[in-house]
């Protein structure tokens, strides 16, 4: 099996009937993008900047900034990569922020909320993110919104920042599509008005899950409840592709289910664009697409959104595609 995913490595990945989605990695640190070549990455998905933030003393500087991003577009050599802006707060916790103690911290003070608070930590990585623009192929996502104001707030400081950068005469690229991660159920219920302003949407399944279900994702007393099959889910993802889809534009998903064995099949009949996942999950996923047809399984889709429960989700999908 080793040897089939090999093959693979450098192809484009089709499904049986000839549809073609993306499949792209989640990384942490410039030092990851070997992974995701070696193991056949078209693209970086989500690049999570927090690492850059963590174990210090003070904030990175524009610079040290710039020099990873400009590093991760460069060793990616032109293939698109997604880099989401800092989310801190929640379960990441940065001692030189000085970030308030929060009864309920995962719907506290988070990620777009603390930047667009804190313009001195958010511009900074705007700026390193711009300059690094001009060396590849850069997307930059914003996490956490939950309205259409904080978008176009993040937005409004980012072409502020495009524009003081040319006045510079600073080199910016001028092609960056600008996105946001869906991970917060009003969002994914509006996706329709926010096609009409963003680039792309990357579904976060991780943060979705859990804010949909009201069940910590940390929580083992709760996890029976986050259940990414569950019909409500599979509705709110659906909502969000069909959305970007009428407005032309593309959806992706860079949670943990993008990877799943279960979940592919579903979200390739649903007509997701874009598959982020960890490394070592590309190669079986794009030996799994290319035997399944893309068509077959859009005909289950209102048989599937209509279902009562995550586990009847669950066993048909695994009839239907023999797992
Ligand atoms: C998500 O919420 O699905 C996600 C990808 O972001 P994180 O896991 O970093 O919260
Ligand atoms: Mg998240």
């Amino acid at each position: 099996q080793k040897e089939q995913w090999a093959k693979l490595k450098d192809e484009p990945t089709f499904s049986k009937d000839g549809e073609q989605v993306e499949l792209v990695a989640n990384i942490g640190t410039p030092d990851d993008v070997e992974g995701v070549l070696n193991n056949g990455g078209e693209g970086v998905g989500l690049y999570r900047t927090e690492f850059l933030y963590m174990g210090k003393s003070e904030l990175p500087s524009e610079e040290e900034q710039f020099e990873a991003y400009k590093t991760v577009l460069e060793r990616m050599e032109g293939k698109p990569v997604v880099v989401r802006t800092l989310d801190v707060g929640g379960d990441k916790e940065l001692s030189y922020l000085d970030l308030p103690k929060e009864l309920n911290p995962f719907l506290g003070f988070r990620a777009i909320r603390f930047c667009l608070e804190n313009e001195h930590v958010f511009r900074p990585q705007l700026r390193a993110l711009l300059r690094a623009s001009a060396y590849g192929n850069l997307k930059i996502m914003f996490p956490m919104i939950a309205t259409l104001d904080e978008y176009r707030q993040a937005k409004a400081i980012l072409l502020d920042e495009k524009e003081s950068l040319l006045a510079d005469g600073v080199k910016v690229s001028d092609n960056i599509e600008v996105g946001i991660m869906v991970e917060i159920p009003s969002t994914a219920v509006i996706a329709k008005q926010f096609a009409k302003e963003v680039d792309f949407f990357s579904i976060g399944t991780n943060d979705l899950i859990q804010y949909t279900m009201a069940a910590d994702r940390m929580n083992e007393q709760v996890s029976y409840l986050y259940q990414p099959y569950h019909p409500a889910i599979l509705n709110l993802v659906n909502n969000v592709i069909e959305a970007a889809h009428k407005e032309g534009k593309w959806a992706g998903m860079c949670g943990e289910m993008a990877g799943d064995s279960i979940a592919i099949p579903i979200l390739l009949g649903l007509g997701l664009d874009e598959f982020s996942m960890s490394a070592t999950s590309i190669l079986p996923a794009r030996t799994q697409i290319r035997e399944l047809s893309k068509e077959t399984l859009a005909s289950y889709k209102d048989k599937l959104l209509s279902m009562d429960t995550a586990e009847e989700v669950e066993e048909f999908i695994k009839e239907k595609t023999k797992q």
